[in-house]
């Protein structure tokens, strides 16, 4: 029997400090590339290309590719993974780039490159469906939606994840209380499978490659195309309420969530000295039945109020007057960013993918962004956000939470089996992001890691699952998810992917 890849810790007791995976040796790789250039599949192999893409959006993780391919269509893929498979060529995919713990770097062998296939291919206004190229930004996706006034249902607040990328993981927007992860938008896909085959899969055709592709995390198959609801355009009318507390804040979030009152919904925290609260609509009528049922319900405070108690409690607290001016340093700088003049009309945001980007990598963004998270069902979510927030504060002096409702799908549930979804959670999961404010300080990688390690061992304790819990963080995953369900998902992968090519360093 060949070495387990998701092996647990090796030094049990011992925080974990692992970073790269060790680098695949090269053997066959000159027939390998020898073979594919005859069928006129072009593999990049200057240095200065392959150091493109020597590590994500993380930071944390380097290594690289032996050679580069663009992605062009699903007959090159297949080409690609059927000598890959004779070759034992290990094959990494790339969409955005967007991970943090290395799962779309290559430790050699061969970087395979989504976004050359970007094109949206046929937009259906009766059935409200797009039928896309997988490797296209979720923003193009949603620029050339616009045109017709459509747009997509959820997408990562972010302008370069790409659709089949976020359809691995999950894809969390800040109306995913209300609609649902990205994961769950995709009607059907097709798919490249490890051995090259090229099949069309949905919940009722060939289901369960459907069901293994979608919040696979790339294992089972390279996603190619992908069918996804639609909706009309809508823009968004925002609103903030302030909270001293964190239990309030996600109290009211939960209550407004289970409710479906709010369109859009989320917690932003600045430590946990300023939770704020952030509820949107789609259209004046959501927004006047909230205000008129339910935000007498609300524990939070309006900006004046708030400042009140702010200020009060720094008068007494006078030692910590540093943390307010931090605080009104990024109030005053970040507010303004999440309503842009470019992007409002009439009070409105028109693009929130834009503003919400712009501003987390203008506010957040680092060469290092380290943002570990735990997801878990509606009953553990406020002890595993105050377990983390007790984390984040003896790591760093400045943090930020950022909290969100999943809905999950009725039916069909097999989808979330290895996945960042809870087997524990009913109808919805939430998710918190721990953000490390890391400004010009530089700490070192394994303290990061130890950062890393100590939001998961809450996890493991609290039997919670995690949204980023693949490349380096893999050791978690059989103490996370239980030997039954790691040893079935590992025998499946063995079956489909025979010489264990196909984004090897991710999970298995
Ligand atoms: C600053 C920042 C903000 C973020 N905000 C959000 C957010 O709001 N919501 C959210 O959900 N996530 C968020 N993320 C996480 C990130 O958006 C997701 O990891 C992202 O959706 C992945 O898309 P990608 O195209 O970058 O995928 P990549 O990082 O390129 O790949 C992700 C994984 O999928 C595999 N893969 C890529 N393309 C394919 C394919 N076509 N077929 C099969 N496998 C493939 C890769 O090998 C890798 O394992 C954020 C990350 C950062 C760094």
């Amino acid at each position: 029997m060949p070495p387990c890849p998701v092996a647990p810790d090796a030094l049990q007791g011992i925080p974990r400090q692992q970073t790269n995976p060790a680098r695949w040796q090269g053997e066959n790789w000159n027939e390998f590339v020898s073979t594919l250039q005859a069928d006129n599949i072009d593999v990049i192999e200057d240095r200065g290309t392959r150091g493109i893409y020597s590590t994500d959006a993380g930071g944390l993780a380097y290594g690289m590719p032996n050679g580069v391919i663009i992605a062009r269509d699903a007959q090159q893929i297949s080409t690609l993974l059927r000598n890959a498979q004779r070759y034992h060529i290990p094959v990494t995919v790339r969409g955005g780039g967007l991970t943090t713990e290395g799962e779309s770097v290559a430790f050699g062998g061969v970087l395979l490159d989504m976004t050359g296939m970007s094109r949206v291919l046929h937009i259906d206004k009766d059935t409200l469906t797009v039928r896309t190229e997988a490797g296209i930004f979720w923003h193009s996706l949603a620029e050339e939606l616009r045109r017709h006034n459509f747009d997509y249902l959820s997408a990562p607040l972010n302008l370069t994840s790409s659709v089949g990328g976020t359809l691995g993981v999950g894809g969390i927007d800040v109306n995913s209380a209300k609609l649902g992860c990205s994961a769950d938008q995709a009607l059907c896909l097709q798919v490249v499978t490890p051995t090259g085959d090229i099949i069309e899969c949905s919940d009722e055709q060939n289901a369960e490659l459907f069901q293994r592709v979608i919040l696979g995390y790339g294992q089972f198959g390279i996603i190619t195309e992908a069918t996804l609801k639609i909706r009309p355009f809508t823009p968004m009318r925002m609103h903030y309420f302030y909270y001293r507390s964190l239990r309030s804040a996600i109290n009211d979030l939960i209550l407004l969530d289970q409710n479906g009152v709010p369109d859009y919904s989320g917690i932003l925290t600045m430590m946990d000295k300023a939770v704020t609260l952030l509820i949107a609509f789609d259209s004046a009528e959501r927004e006047k039945t909230f205000f008129e049922q339910w935000h007498k319900q609300l524990h939070g405070y309006g900006e004046l109020g708030f400042g009140i108690r702010l200020a009060s409690y720094y008068a007494l607290h006078p030692w910590r007057l540093n943390e307010l001016f931090f605080l009104l340093r990024r109030k005053h700088t970040l507010f303004p960013d999440l309503q842009p003049a470019q992007h409002m009309r009439n009070g409105e945001i028109i693009d929130r993918t834009v503003v919400f980007s712009r501003a987390v990598w203008k506010h957040w963004g680092h060469k290092n962004m380290v943002i570990p998270d735990l997801a878990t069902s509606v009953d553990k979510f406020i002890d595993a956000v105050e377990k983390g927030n007790a984390v984040c504060k003896h790591y760093f002096p400045r943090y930020t939470l950022y909290c969100v409702g999943i809905k999950l799908r009725a039916e069909h549930k097999a989808h979330y089996e290895l996945s960042s979804i809870p087997h524990d959670a009913k109808d919805f999961s939430y998710g918190c992001e721990f953000e490390p404010i890391l400004e010009e300080n530089n700490y070192s990688r394994d303290y990061l890691q130890s950062f890393k390690n100590a939001i998961y061992d809450i996890g493991v304790d609290m039997d919670t699952s995690y949204y980023r819990f693949g490349g380096m963080m893999k050791a978690y995953i059989r103490r996370a998810l239980g030997d039954e369900v790691v040893e079935k998902h590992l025998a499946l992968k063995r079956i489909a992917d025979p010489a264990m090519i196909l984004n090897r360093n991710v999970i298995f």
